[in-house]
């Protein structure tokens, strides 16, 4: 009994991962509603920055990733995967023109996310870049990409669409410090054990003033108030942790970058819905069908205006040493 008991402390938290605080305002128990593995996790809100956390990690996160199946979603959906190509085309690539169609597309600018800012023979880094999307929207944008991902099949294939690629953590790139102009971490931070490790990796490997990127789901947004453990973006026991904007940029600012811009960005309704009456995700459930996502589709949007959205961008830049 004893050795199970020490080996249950090493998975406990000990404290908010993204602000360190102890203390905790609220709590329940929550299980993997996406994949159905078993297990069950306790959930904690911190009382000192609102972020929402895992008290006790899994035993084996690699085992609650389904190989597969996690990065499937990505490869579909090739109508909006046209449409984005046109935004980036237009508003973050070098052949910016500012004609008829910049206008007319203009209020659809924000929907493009964790795409940086252009930089004539940039080199990006995509961590966590699963089959490459956003490396090929940035590609063809005129960027020199590279990807790292913990998924060598991933990696196999964003290397075959002619990518630089990694396979592993962080750490196994061995990039060359100040190299990129842009570092990019879609939905890539709440999966981390070591955040900081992983922002400090970020800030070598950047130029001076290079831009950071980083998205996340919104501890503070609507659908978690309301959905409670059934909002879908708590993705337990996946995510670690769900940040509160405000927490995280105040973690970017120790880690040594400068906030720049923070929107919202999210839209999981459908999802969260489907949890909350089905329990866990059910894929006919009539959540998904166009009558009723379109219509939360635009809610959705509508409650990144007011920052009340389930996901948030904040972009950042590698400031100087002295600013830490
Ligand atoms: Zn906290």
């Amino acid at each position: 009994m004893g050795a199970v008991t020490s080996w249950k402390k090493s998975l406990l938290v000990e404290g908010c991962p993204v602000c360190g605080e102890k203390e905790t305002s609220r709590g329940f128990m929550n299980f993997d509603r996406l994949h159905n593995l078993p297990g069950s996790f306790p959930v904690r809100e911190c009382s000192g920055c609102s972020s929402l956390y895992l008290k006790e990690a899994p035993p084996d996160p690699a085992a609650y990733y389904p190989e597969g199946e996690y990065y499937s979603t990505y490869e579909s959906n090739t109508s909006e995967l046209r449409a984005k190509r046109k935004l980036i085309e237009l508003f973050y690539s070098g052949n910016r023109s500012l004609g008829f169609a910049y206008l007319l597309f203009y209020p659809l600018k924000g929907r493009v996310q964790g795409i940086p800012d252009y930089v004539p023979g940039g080199r990006v880094l995509d961590i966590g870049c699963g089959f490459g999307l956003l490396l090929d929207l940035l590609k063809e944008a005129g960027w020199e990409t590279h990807g790292i991902d913990v998924s060598a099949r991933a990696i196999e294939l964003v290397r075959r669409k002619g990518h630089n690629g990694v396979s592993g953590e962080l750490r196994a790139g061995r990039f060359d410090a100040g190299y990129f102009d842009a570092v990019i971490m879609s939905h890539l931070i709440e999966h981390l054990r070591d955040p900081r490790e992983y922002l400090a990796l970020a800030r070598e490997m950047l130029k001076p003033g290079g831009q950071l990127i980083v998205l996340a789901p919104n501890a503070r947004s609507l659908g978690a108030r309301l959905f409670g453990r059934a909002w879908a973006p708590i993705e337990t026991p996946r995510h670690l942790f769900v940040p509160s904007p405000k927490a995280l940029v105040k973690m970017l600012r120790a880690a040594g970058f400068r906030a720049e811009s923070l929107k919202y960005t999210g839209s999981n309704w459908s999802q969260s819905l489907d949890y909350l009456l089905n329990g866990r995700y059910t894929p006919g459930s009539v959540f998904y069908r166009p009558f009723v996502s379109i219509p939360l589709e635009a809610l959705a949007q509508a409650l990144n205006l007011l920052r009340l959205g389930d996901s948030f961008q904040i972009k950042a830049r590698k400031g100087p040493s002295d600013a830490r």
